[in-house]
């Protein structure tokens, strides 16, 4: 089993890893795989910065949480990849993987205008993370996670709800706590605070 959460992670946060960590710990998922998507170098500025930089982030994070690891194929790719053609890839690769993609309440509401959405939902399980509001569409509540404790349960095209807590934390309001010199100390690991102070991350003078 193959469990991968996606995204741009510009910075890493506390509301990324915190839930990932309520899910391997619930599920007794060993790991869970974070995948940086690609972002184009000519839409990199202040508030999106390098994939160099977000990778190094990530690697504070798994380093610090070995429940996590990094998932490089989409951003060393070097061009933008759709979430379903990567699982496409890997399920060339590896046909019996059953693959879980976990994303947030949010990027659910979204889903729908993915490319090849109904693919990816046959072709994997999702789970959902509760983020700030009620999450109403379509998901199988019949399959509460809280009760689903083995693999062979998880049931690929189903979608599923967690009952992780919810952490009200956006890469959004970190970059900008950081530009007016607020303190983030307690949204994100010490380690990728330091990163993006060393570096002078996501300030008006870079
Ligand atoms: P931004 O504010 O820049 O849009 P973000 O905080 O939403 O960023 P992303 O890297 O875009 O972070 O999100 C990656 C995945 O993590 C998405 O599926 C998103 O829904 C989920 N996610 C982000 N923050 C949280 C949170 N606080 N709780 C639960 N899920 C989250």
């Amino acid at each position: 089993m193959k469990v991968v959460f996606g995204g741009t992670f510009n910075p890493v946060h506390f509301g990324h890893i915190k839930p990932l960590l309520g899910l391997c710990e619930e599920f007794g998922f060993p790991q869970i795989g974070m995948m940086p998507n690609f972002v184009s170098p000519f839409k990199q500025d202040k508030e999106m910065i390098s994939n160099t930089h977000r990778i190094n982030m990530l690697e504070q994070v798994v380093t610090e949480f070995p429940r996590l690891y990094l998932i490089r194929d989409e951003i060393e790719r070097e061009c933008i990849s759709y979430t379903a053609d990567t699982v496409q890839s890997w399920l060339e690769k590896t046909p019996s993987e059953h693959i879980v993609f976990v994303m947030g309440s949010d990027s659910y509401q979204h889903l729908h205008l993915w490319h090849k959405a109904q693919l990816l939902l046959k072709q994997t399980t999702i789970i959902v993370l509760p983020r700030n509001k009620p999450v109403q569409k379509n998901i199988n509540l019949a399959h509460n996670l809280n009760t689903v404790k083995s693999d062979s349960i998880l049931k690929k095209g189903q979608i599923y709800l967690a009952q992780t807590a919810l952490y009200p934390i956006s890469s959004t309001q970190i970059r900008h706590a950081i530009q007016n010199n607020q303190d983030c100390a307690k949204y994100l690991p010490q380690g990728v605070l330091n990163y993006i102070q060393q570096h002078h991350l996501y300030q008006h003078h870079n």
